[in-house]
């Protein structure tokens, strides 16, 4: 019998995910000695024993890793001998090797379902989790990881989860939130002035509830959900009513995948999202409808798989095959998570209102992602995401990015990683903004974070770059859409000078007006701005937004002057006289009329002279209901015209008039433009390569989240011969500025 040694590391996601005890247990299994640990470059292991069970080891832990764990590096080095007894987890060393303990949370494992049907003290009991599922970010209050620095602490284990979290070689294995139906929290149902504790009779009630159209409340992993019949137009619509939120697609939890099928097309790479330990929500195009307010005017709805336990036992009871969830909010509020809120306020719009006694200490939204070109494309980074970061090739410990304002999410530097926070959402409101410094508090905590220099958005009136100001540290402005290409450069480890493509919204430009259609040269230090759209008045700023028939107007004037109204009236049909008239004078003699070169704007403008979208209710309505007028495949564009570094949209908007006037499909024009733009990227780029010998291409802002022009210029370039790099787990808009 040969004995011998190795030492393997092994990097991606490996902390927080119960890999040491796993490693623990294969060791054990395999009869082999040595240590495990983990530090924040990876999890090293020392391990010695016969050579062919070594071998076996070896081969079966890739295979056999904890579903929420992945591996990017493997390496096994021969050892010397060390002559170990025992096998054994080292405890973690320093800080920054607990940090790399606080793990985002999992949704509930394959083995817990399981046990949920077979375990005595756990039958049906909805809290259950193990070391490779359940809560983690949601309950840490502090480092390290462990149970009495969670909202668990509360929960006095009993003698079986005792046994459990202490015998390594179960899967309870220091699992934190270990609990069951005797010494675990509870759910509670609220009905009226009646309280309902029985599991059973809570998820009987709500299945009824649900079945005959009303509306609920449930808490969830991150916050409250509220949750509706889809199938009910009159359930939908009230929701929409009570929760004051008139156009915004609603996202549902579906039962399974064979539903998700049933209802929705999708292909593999959205089944492997869907089913993934992260369970997002996966934006799928619609194949059967669901009730029409469900997602006004889209082709698409964004769906998720049940994540808790207490999903899959609510859909054993239920008769519907999908459920609305949305975040339980009112507008623009951020989500609740307090109990006695959840009563307060979402009790007022809701028949019940389902609680359960375990606190949620740092709240997160569900995310969003959808696939483009077979690749996942984060939109909304928050659970199952947060707090992991990350990795950097450089050096960024005591940076704080304060991120943007509307889509807000910030960001700490520690080491070379950045840790993104969660979603935030939009700044304005006054809840949101207490949020955002609550989350800045509770992450300077956690990660022992001490900000010594900050990054601002270069918009001086920006809620975050306030908030920056109060901070007695240096700090640098930077140029909105130079950060959108930085955080692109950093999510691909690039760093070479790059073509950056920013396309979004809004940003503020350093010649004072609004940017946002910009071709730029540029590494993480500086920018060289090369192309952008040109610049059209932007009448009444950011109050277009909701008005996109006033970009529509700002557009015609300026390419064929004021006389388009009396000209082309029917391009102005439904739009009201009086203001129209006020749009018109504000345009003609500048008054709150800042000049953008923003590609969102075009999109809006483009919506509304299409008869898509001339008012919108939502962020980005225009643009989405846009996108999905498109009928796939259409072929033919419009053309446009360089004059230097100003790229022209008359031609095109000539074009798109006519078609219109010989009646064309307003889906047709609308795919044309979609080609056009995508035409527009790859024809500026190549001029800017010719140029300056630039291959390598970053695409990046909220337009992208656009998945025709995606697709369409990430082809069309890699074609050409181009490197492009896109977003993949940051998301494109502004939620991804602060990395
Ligand atoms: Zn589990
Ligand atoms: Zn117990
Ligand atoms: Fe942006």
């Amino acid at each position: 019998m040969s004995i011998t040694a190795k030492k393997i590391e092994i990097k991606g996601l490996v902390q927080g995910v119960g890999f040491r005890p796993f490693i623990y247990r294969l060791a054990v299994e395999h009869k082999l000695k040595g240590t495990v640990e983990n530090n924040n470059r990876g999890v090293f292991i020392h391990v010695e024993g016969e050579t062919e069970q070594l071998e076996r080891f070896i081969i079966s832990l890739p295979q056999r890793i904890p579903e929420a764990a992945s591996i990017t590096v493997f390496k096994e080095i021969p050892a010397q001998l060390e002559y170990y007894t025992d096998f054994s987890i080292k405890k973690s060393r320093s800080v920054s090797d607990e940090i790399t303990e606080v793990s985002p949370d999992i949704g509930v494992c394959k083995a817990c379902l399981e046990d949920m049907k077979t375990q005595p003290h756990r039958i049906n009991y909805p809290f259950i989790n193990c070391t490779n599922c359940g809560p983690r970010f949601t309950i840490i209050r502090d480092l390290p990881y462990d149970r009495h620095q969670t909202t668990m602490a509360v929960f006095e284990m009993c003698d079986t989860c005792r046994k459990e979290y202490t015998d390594i070689l179960d899967r309870r294995f220091h699992a934190q939130p270990i609990a069951c139906k005797h010494c675990g929290p509870w759910y509670t149902l609220h009905e009226n002035s009646r309280t309902e504790e029985d599991l059973e009779k809570i998820l009987t009630r709500t299945a009824q509830l649900l079945e005959s159209g009303k509306i609920l409340a449930i808490k969830g992993l991150g916050g409250y959900h509220l949750t509706c019949n889809p199938f009910d137009e009159k359930a939908v619509s009230d929701l929409r009513l009570h929760k004051n939120r008139e156009g915004k697609p609603f996202a549902l939890m579906v039962k399974d995948l064979e539903t998700v099928k049933e209802y929705l097309h999708t292909n593999p790479e959205e089944e492997k999202l869907l089913t993934g330990w992260r369970k997002p929500i996966v934006l799928l195009k619609v194949k059967k409808p669901f009730a029409p307010s469900v997602s006004i005017g889209l082709d698409t709805v964004g769906v998720m798989l049940p994540y808790m336990p207490f999903h899959y036992l609510l859909f054993e009871k239920l008769k519907l095959p999908a459920i609305v969830l949305t975040s339980g909010n009112l507008s623009d509020e951020p989500i609740v998570i307090n109990n006695e809120t959840a009563l307060d306020k979402l009790g007022d719009i809701s028949e019940a209102v389902i609680t359960y006694n375990r606190d949620i200490h740092n709240r997160t939204d569900d995310s969003v992602t959808f696939v483009a070109t077979g690749k996942e494309r984060v939109i909304r980074r928050s659970r199952s995401f947060a707090p992991s970061p990350v990795e950097l090739t450089f050096e960024v410990e005591g940076i704080f990015a304060a991120g943007a304002e509307l889509v807000n999410c910030f960001c700490i530097g520690k080491g070379k990683q950045a840790i993104m926070s969660q979603h935030i959402g939009d700044l304005k409101n006054m809840e949101t903004l207490e949020f955002y410094k609550e989350s800045i508090r509770r992450h300077e905590r956690l990660f022992r974070f001490e900000p010594s220099l900050a990054a601002m958005d270069l918009h001086p009136d920006y809620l975050s770059t306030n908030y920056v100001r109060q901070l007695d540290i240096p700090a640098t402005a930077i140029q909105h859409h130079h950060a959108h290409i930085a955080s692109c450069m950093a999510e691909n480890g690039l760093d070479t000078k790059v073509i950056g493509v920013s396309f979004d919204g809004t940003g503020y430009g350093t010649d004072g007006n609004i940017w946002g259609g910009e071709f730029m040269v540029c590494d993480f230090l500086d920018f060289d701005r090369k192309a952008h759209f040109e610049y059209i008045p932007q009448p009444g700023g950011d109050a277009v937004t909701k008005h996109p028939w006033r970009m529509m107007t700002a557009y015609l004037v300026h390419y064929f002057g004021e006389n388009v109204v009396t000209e082309h009236p029917e391009l102005f049909d439904g739009i009201d006289l009086k203001e129209l008239e006020v749009v018109l004078f504000m345009i003609k003699n500048k008054i709150n009329s800042p000049l953008t070169s923003s590609a969102g704007r075009l999109f809006d403008a483009v919506s509304s002279l299409l008869g898509i979208c001339r008012n919108t209710t939502y962020h980005a309505e225009a643009p989405m209901r846009l996108e999905a007028a498109a009928p796939p495949g259409a072929e033919g564009s419009y053309s446009f015209e360089i004059k230097g570094d100003v790229i022209s949209m008359k031609p095109v908007f000539e074009e798109m008039i006519e078609a219109l006037n010989r009646g064309e499909n307003p889906g047709t024009i609308s795919a044309k433009f979609h080609r056009t733009i995508s035409e527009v990227i790859v024809e500026n780029i190549s001029r800017i390569s010719r140029e300056t010998g630039i291959r390598e291409i970053a695409l990046s802002g909220g337009t992208f989240q656009n998945r025709i022009i995606l697709e369409q210029a990430e082809q069309l370039l890699t074609r050409t011969g181009f490197n492009v790099y896109t977003h993949s787990h940051i998301p494109s808009n502004d939620g991804g500025i602060a990395p």
